[in-house]
């Protein structure tokens, strides 16, 4: 049954890099021909949102802006070339909305690689509003099984996180050091990791993250602000004591992009997914050549990926916290991250 779509909505807008957010009401977009129209109910907030919002990287995004690429919700209109999706289905906006599908990288699947990809919320308006366009090639399917709240932050994070962990090449059974893992990719990436059959080593900060990181599956805690030695108790949490088989970096700060090469295992692998404003990498080049260490980066994933990690997500195997607050509250959530103060992810209901 179609439903009516109205020529104004919710919004959650930034006139320039800065900030403020403004919620508003805006025009309803319309759908190109390969595109459709959805129905966002519920969007997750993720860091990147707040890097887009700061200007923190070398990367202009559009102005006015709508923020967020964790969205699900309900199709509600397609463009004319649009023929395997239907009115009512549920699609997931992430943050790749579109690719050319015809470059070197599309054609080998490495769509996020494309030049002409387009970014949900950072060079497109996201999923920060109650309609929201994505190329119809890259809305990420949902079944209607699956619940919209708790599968918005798998739509970035989950994929994100997924994909990381298969670059690692981490095989069941080894040890994986997920850095920043009380944050929103950090405690998928715990439960992704348990489900792919691999035990976790946590490293984050404060009592709330180190409770959700063991009734997420950590066998380990290190605290980066308490520890004295972060590169010894990450090493002394591995049974051999030679480290972690992967890292996976996640945080938001610097530092941990330039230790994870000293207690990542010899043969292993880090991985950077994380993006601080103006960080650089660092390494020991003694130690990384006679440990031969892989440092390599990791960026979203393709849409096989997507639906790999929404299959584990429908299956029941990923089980992360979020707390659902309004559309009209997301600078709230802005000012929690900042500060670090969120474990796991905050979800936006768009309809409040
Ligand atoms: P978040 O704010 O939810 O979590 C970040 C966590 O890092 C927090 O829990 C914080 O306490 C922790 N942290 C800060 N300093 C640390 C340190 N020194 N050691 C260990 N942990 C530390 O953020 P998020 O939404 O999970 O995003 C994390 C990062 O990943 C952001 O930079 C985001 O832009 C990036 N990201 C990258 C991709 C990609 O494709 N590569 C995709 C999504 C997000
Ligand atoms: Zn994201
Ligand atoms: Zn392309």
């Amino acid at each position: 049954m179609s439903q009516e779509i109205p020529e104004k909505q919710w919004a959650c807008v930034i006139e320039k890099t800065g900030g403020p957010v403004e919620y508003k009401e805006i025009p309803v977009p319309k759908p190109g021909p390969d595109e459709v129209l959805i129905n966002i109910k519920y969007s997750g907030v993720c860091h990147t949102d707040l890097h887009a919002v700061n200007g923190d990287w070398p990367l202009a995004t559009k102005l006015p802006l709508v923020g967020g690429h964790e969205g699900a919700g309900v199709v509600v209109a397609l463009g004319e070339l649009v023929d395997d999706i239907k009115v009512g289905d549920y699609g997931g906006v992430k943050w790749i909305n579109g690719t050319c599908l015809a470059c070197d990288f599309c054609q080998q699947a490495d769509e996020p690689l494309c030049p002409k990809a387009l970014l949900s919320g950072y060079t497109v308006d996201g999923t920060f509003q109650q309609y929201c366009i994505a190329k119809a090639a890259h809305m990420t399917r949902l079944s209607k099984d699956i619940p919209l709240d708790a599968v918005a932050p798998v739509l970035c994070a989950g994929i994100t996180v997924y994909k990381g962990l298969k670059e690692s090449g981490a095989k069941p059974g080894q040890t994986v050091a997920i850095v920043g893992a009380g944050g929103g990719l950090g405690s998928l990436a715990q439960q992704y990791a348990k489900a792919m059959g691999l035990r976790t080593i946590a490293i984050d900060t404060g009592d709330d993250k180190e409770k959700m990181c063991s009734e997420l599956g950590s066998y380990a805690f290190v605290d980066f602000a308490k520890s004295k030695n972060v590169v010894k108790d990450v090493q002394a949490a591995t049974e051999d004591g030679l480290g972690p088989h992967a890292v996976i970096l996640v945080a938001v700060n610097e530092k941990p992009f330039q230790q994870a090469a000293e207690y990542v295992r010899p043969r292993g692998t880090v991985v950077c997914i994380g993006l601080p404003a103006g960080a650089y990498l660092r390494a020991p080049v003694f130690e990384s050549v006679i440990k031969m260490v892989t440092i390599k980066g990791s960026y979203v994933g393709n849409r096989r990926d997507g639906a790999e990690a929404i299959e584990f997500f429908r299956r029941g195997l990923i089980k992360a916290p979020y707390k659902i607050v309004g559309l009209s509250e997301l600078q709230k959530v802005y000012d929690l991250m900042h500060e670090g103060k969120i474990a796991g992810r905050y979800v936006l209901d768009t309809s409040k």
